[in-house]
């Protein structure tokens, strides 16, 4: 039995060598501070898992991966650990942040400055050895190295950075299908603010994903960030998948920051999305047009003009649908044949390309066929929505258009089942489930020249039915936030 030595072994059946109890003193560990790629033998550390990041799912073309991160620290300095495939099976419910093990087997390679904070970083697999340590007090805790709201903007994209801030806006998490690979995701949006840059303090996005999404938080809460990723949306700097997040850490810069916050509540509320945010609070009709007129025109090719203008607006809101078109199809046909999708921005030269559906329009030809401007040939295209519609609200009104996801979902049913009702007995009946109905939306508004004016395109990404629930909660929590409450 292992109990009473003081060291408890954490990998267990199966685990590589885990079970094997380690035998050396203090004195043969290697501090953090000298491992590197060169490091002969079979070196061993003692460290304290100061950050411990949530499992993420990935595919290349070996197939479907999994990885999880840890912040090592020492005496002597800090290191990243990366857990792949079994390994993370093994030692992700065994970590756990805070505690100090004792690690080897582990491969050192030079870390990526673009994703990694420290100089090296240790890859540990399945048959890597890691076992519980007694607390060592001598080995520091997380410690923060915090950068003002306020510099964001002239950071680096994919810079890891720590900051304290308070959080002004929680939305509630959701889960959506993600367009290129089919898988469900979860995603959350938090404001930040911090009393840095002067004039009332600033305010950042930050977006957290999966399990890290589900977590507990409130309005006026401090957040401690371990490792948050600066991220570029649109030309605006946003934050992004921390490592670690300490909810009101009980520290006299916490109290204070609270505090300056409070006092700012009093002053000036702050209220609403934060920039760079996606759009989570309701805006009318009227804020929407006021916020888009600042919106720059992007030109293709040319890259965002850093503190430029913002070259797309996120925005949430409620209102009634006045009209649909009535004379003609909502819908057009389109390509069914699948191509690569573009690559996204940061993905691993080594995944397969994605699919997706051509879905350029379709024109019949004489002899039964239908063809794409891409010169694919077809039997039957594949309706799909494509509209513009009136909505109105109490301020103002305005032209939205819809594709077909959204259109699915608010008329209740397929393109293709309109066309048919078009065609035959009629739209009417379809269109009922749209006329007048209150609906409530996401929608991402861009400027464009056409015709030598400007103009602003409203796309609604995401429509349903109004969730009184989360209204009321909303204005709730803005009620509270103009009386200086902070609360949920
Ligand atoms: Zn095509």
């Amino acid at each position: 039995s292992m109990a009473g030595t003081g060291r408890r072994s954490i990998g267990g059946k199966g685990a590589g060598r885990a079970a094997a109890p380690m035998t050396q003193t203090a004195g043969t560990f290697l501090p953090i501070r000298e491992l590197s790629p060169y490091t002969n033998g079979r070196w061993k550390i003692k460290a304290r898992v100061v950050a411990k990041g949530e499992i993420r799912k990935f595919s290349n073309a070996r197939g479907e991966g999994q990885l999880f991160k840890v912040d090592l620290k020492d005496k002597s300095g800090e290191i990243a650990g990366t857990f792949f495939g079994r390994a993370v099976d093994i030692f992700y419910p065994m970590l756990q942040q805070g505690q100090v093990y004792c690690f080897t087997r582990g491969s050192i390679k030079a870390g990526n400055p673009r994703w990694d904070r420290s100089e090296h970083v240790i890859t540990f697999e399945e048959h890597s050895t890691i076992e519980a340590a007694e607390n060592d007090e001598g080995i520091p805790g997380q410690t923060f190295d915090f950068r003002p709201l306020c510099e964001l903007e002239q950071m680096a994209t994919n810079t890891l950075v720590d900051v304290k801030a308070v959080l002004f806006s929680v939305q509630e998490p959701y889960t959506f299908t993600a367009r290129t690979s089919g898988k469900e995701m979860t995603k959350r949006e938090l404001g930040l603010w911090d009393a840095s840059g002067g004039d009332g303090g600033r305010t950042s996005e930050l977006v957290l994903w999966g399990d890290k999404a589900l977590g507990r938080f409130e309005v006026g809460s401090v957040v401690f960030l371990k490792d948050a990723r600066v991220n570029e949306w649109n030309g605006s700097k946003t934050l992004a998948s921390p490592m670690n997040i300490e909810m009101n850490p009980d520290a006299p810069e916490a109290f204070q920051l609270r505090a300056r916050f409070e006092e700012q509540q009093r002053i000036r509320p702050i209220v609403g999305a934060a920039r760079g945010g996606g759009g989570g609070q309701r805006k009318s009709i009227e804020e929407i047009k006021a916020e888009d007129v600042n919106l720059g025109v992007a030109v293709p090719g040319q890259a965002f003009e850093q503190g430029g203008p913002r070259m797309a607006n996120r925005h949430f809101a409620v209102a009634t649908v006045t009209s649909v078109p009535a004379d003609r199809l909502p819908c057009y046909p389109s390509c069914p044949e699948s191509v690569d999708a573009k690559p996204r921005l940061g993905a691993e030269a080594t995944q397969q390309p994605e699919k997706r559906q051509c879905a350029k329009k379709c024109m019949q030809e004489g002899d039964g066929v239908w063809r794409c401007a891409m010169g694919h040939v077809c039997q039957q295209p594949q309706y799909r929505y494509i509209c513009r519609m009136q909505v109105m609200d109490h301020t103002d009104s305005t032209e939205i258009n819809m594709f077909d996801e959204v259109g699915k979902k608010l008329f209740g049913c397929e393109a293709s089942e309109y066309a048919q009702a078009f065609e035959g007995d009629g739209v009417e009946h379809i269109n009922k489930n749209v006329l007048w109905r209150r609906i409530s939306m996401r929608m991402r508004s861009t400027k464009e020249v056409w015709q030598e004016n400007e103009r602003v395109k409203l796309n609604v990404e995401e429509a349903g039915d109004v969730d009184f629930r989360k209204e009321a909660k909303q204005m709730l929590a803005e009620v509270h936030a103009s009386l200086g409450v902070a609360g949920s």
